[in-house]
């Protein structure tokens, strides 16, 4: 007879085994399958969506999680437990009607969406729009909350967090980032990225993109690199992580730091612990952890003066065409060029932020019923110049560019921003645990930052939440400060201004 955490065990690992399944069908929709697979993959991902949701809401995993909840102390059970938890009470309160309903109403305003963008039609897409926006109201409503309603949709992504506290830091960080980007506008110096729009050939790319993963820590025999259309990362637990990207012959950027922010996401997961996989104890924080590894290897890392010491001479040798004859001064300056812009994904890493602060601000507004779908043009046209200064000259360039609220994904923006935080902080605790970090970094040794990654982040799994993580790493609660630093600091050299 299995003791009660052994059958609880068994069931959270099957479930976790059944997500696995679904990340690698969808891997290999997005890699290598043809289309004519389409109808048949649809109906395989469909069905294993079925099994892991009568998995979830189990009402004998109910009753293991009832009969263990007070009882475990080892601290891995516990997170496993209390993870599990929080996945029931979320998928059991939630019908399996609606559930249905939810992923065919988004099927078919995807399908809108792309339309709508294509032609700048937001009035085509906005009937779409509003279905969504009332079905995540009414499963928000359902699940349940303590302070806002959009709370409830968040805790999806980023687990614990809450309205309150991501407005807390946004307002911190809107006014000063604001002035610093109207600072740099106005900057006696401009750096020219013209040189990464040269010609790149794509066999040298992609060694180029291998050695950078692999230098700072990839582990090729237990990964993947494989070209897609939108690049991500995934695979089926730490032994077997498939990262994705993509290669322009006239544009060097998108290839070397999409691999890097792909990487950082990778060696996450190679460093989750394997001892247990597919439970809750192996897997990641929340989206905001991951996405801080990400960042902090693509820019922290990736867009630093010392990186590109070490690097830059392979760099010339890859592209000497393209690179030979430019300094790595113009070099570095032109990977780090900040410019107020349109759409999110092409955004720099200062005005980057100032996209998801919008995005928070209406998505909220939505759910919680203080702005109607009709007026999200508006809205958006108005904070873009309020925040950017910018205004879209159509919507396709504004409120249509995004793909998340056609899938109903409502509280996963600002996961991106609350990344980007997280990284600065997590960066300036690893510059005070390995004084000689930046010395380590010119000379290509990147092993002593992953073991502080691995020791302080990546072999917790999901013991703790993102909160208590950043709070344990860096003896601080979450705040916007060092990464505000990190801008100031790093900017104005490059843009001749002096910060005081
Ligand atoms: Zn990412």
């Amino acid at each position: 007879m299995p003791s009660a955490y052994e059958a609880f065990h068994k069931a959270i690992r099957e479930i976790g085994q059944l997500g696995s399944i679904e990340g690698l069908l969808d891997w290999d929709s997005e890699t290598i399958m043809p289309d004519g697979g389409l109808s048949a993959r649809a109906e395989q991902i469909s069905l294993i969506a079925t099994l892991a949701h009568e998995r979830r809401t189990s009402p004998t995993l109910g009753e293991l999680i009832e009969q263990l909840d007070s009882r475990v102390d080892d601290p891995i059970e516990q997170s496993n437990v209390s993870e599990a938890r929080r996945m029931y009470e979320r998928a059991s309160r939630v019908p399996a009607e609606l559930v249905t309903r939810l992923s065919r109403v988004s099927v078919l305003a995807k399908e809108a969406w792309g339309k709508a963008r294509a032609g700048s039609d937001f009035p085509a897409f906005a009937p779409h729009l509003s279905e969504l926006v009332n079905i995540k109201r009414h499963i928000a409503d359902l699940i349940g909350y303590k302070g806002e309603r959009y709370d409830a949709l968040l805790d999806e992504y980023e687990p614990g967090m809450t309205s309150a506290q991501v407005e807390e830091v946004f307002t911190a960080l809107r006014g000063p980032l604001c002035e610093f980007v109207r600072r740099l506008a106005h900057a006696p110096r401009k750096p020219d990225s013209s040189v990464l729009h040269r010609n790149f050939p794509r066999a040298a790319q992609e060694s180029f993109a291998r050695h950078l993963a692999e230098a700072i820590g990839f582990d090729f025999s237990r990964g993947r690199l494989d070209v897609s259309k939108h690049p991500f990362c995934g695979g089926t637990g730490p032994a077997d992580v498939r990262l994705t990207t993509r290669y322009y012959e006239d544009f060097i950027a998108p290839s070397v730091f999409g691999v890097l922010h792909e990487a950082g996401h990778g060696i996450y997961e190679q460093g989750l612990p394997e001892a247990h996989m597919f439970t809750p104890a192996g897997q990641a924080v929340s989206l905001g952890i991951h996405e801080s590894q990400s960042r902090l290897w693509e820019n922290f890392v990736g867009r630093s003066r010392e990186f590109w010491e070490g690097m830059y001479g392979a760099c010339q040798r890859a592209f000497p065409d393209a690179l030979g004859s430019v300094s790595l001064d113009a070099f570095h300056g032109a990977i780090n060029t900040v410019s107020p812009s349109l759409i999110r994904v092409e955004a720099d890493e200062v005005t980057y932020n100032l996209h998801i602060i919008l995005r928070f601000e209406i998505e909220r507004a939505l759910i919680g019923g203080t702005l109607e779908v009709r007026d999200i043009p508006a809205a958006w046209n108005g904070k873009m110049r309020e925040l950017l200064g910018v205004s879209p000259p159509n919507d396709a360039q504004g409120c249509l560019q995004d793909i998340h609220w056609s899938a109903g994904m409502f509280g996963y923006f600002p996961t991106y921003a609350l990344g980007n935080l997280y990284a600065a902080q997590f960066f300036e605790a690893a510059l005070r645990a390995i004084p000689n970090l930046r010395d380590e970094l010119r000379r290509g040794q990147f092993a002593p930052l992953l073991a502080w990654l691995r020791e302080n982040i990546h072999q917790h799994g999901m013991r703790y939440r993102a909160g208590e993580l950043v709070h344990r790493v860096t003896g601080a609660p979450l705040t916007v400060e060092p990464f505000l630093r990190y801008i100031r600091t790093k900017f104005a050299p490059i843009y001749g201004l002096n910060i005081t």
